[in-house]
């Protein structure tokens, strides 16, 4: 493996800079169904339905929310709802943390979630010194991965030429425009720990199983980096 000619380093965030055995983005995920069977008046089940549908076939949630006709939502409040959670299991990994501060050129987070959510997940991490920039999904214009807009206005905006750049992602499908563009594409592919995580429902299961075409699928973030 040569990284030689990689000169900016994009990782997602949630799930990927942590495990998701420190359920963190589980509690975004209860949170937005709550969020959704509030506004909509409709039992847990139900909402549950909406949100994943609307995350297939949008990106994220929220897009779908702020797209459905039936459905007037304030972007910033549903973000603020969704993002009040618990992050106290989250705790720096010193060998993740050494490598990539050791990496060579600007390194940058690419979420669709929020700057002050990454933020404070960055702080409790110890890497809030150590990104360039964050673009969230306010930065995207509410508009989130996987949609290809998107990656050439942060591109633009950050200064970033995709054919020298790496993104580090947990999601195969946010790869597939970055590999597009010209990117070297990173899959972290990890056991989803919950049993009653929602994501091993099986009509949602391809979310996590497309085969997508990745240059490199690993495990394991640190230990990656440190070999390259
Ligand atoms: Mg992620």
């Amino acid at each position: 493996m040569n990284l030689s000619s990689i000169k900016a380093w994009v990782f997602d965030l949630d799930n990927t800079l942590y495990e998701p055995e420190e359920d963190i983005f589980s509690q975004i995920d209860k949170k937005m169904t709550s969020f959704i069977s509030n506004h909509f008046n409709i039992n847990n089940d139900e909402a549950f339905d909406i949100q994943k549908d609307y995350f297939l076939r949008y990106g994220t949630t929220l897009a779908g929310l702020m797209d459905d006709k039936n459905s007037i939502v304030d972007p910033d409040e549903f973000l603020t709802y969704v993002h009040d959670i618990d992050l106290k299991s989250l705790k720096p990994n010193p060998q993740l943390n050494e490598s990539i501060e050791n990496l060579l050129g600007p390194k940058f987070i690419f979420t669709n979630g929020t700057k002050s959510h990454a933020e404070n997940v960055l702080k409790k991490l110890g890497l809030e010194s150590v990104f360039k920039s964050i673009f969230d999904i306010k930065s995207a214009q509410y508009i989130p991965k996987p949609n290809i807009e998107t990656y050439n206005l942060f591109f633009k905006t950050m200064d970033v030429d995709p054919k020298t750049a790496i993104m580090f992602e947990d999601m195969g499908r946010n790869l597939i425009p970055a590999k597009e563009l010209g990117m070297t594409t990173v899959l972290i592919k990890r056991e989803i720990p919950n049993q009653d995580n929602i994501f091993q429902d099986k009509k949602y299961s391809d979310i996590w199983d497309q085969d997508i075409p990745a240059d490199y699928t690993i495990d394991d973030l640190a230990k990656f980096l440190n070999n390259n």
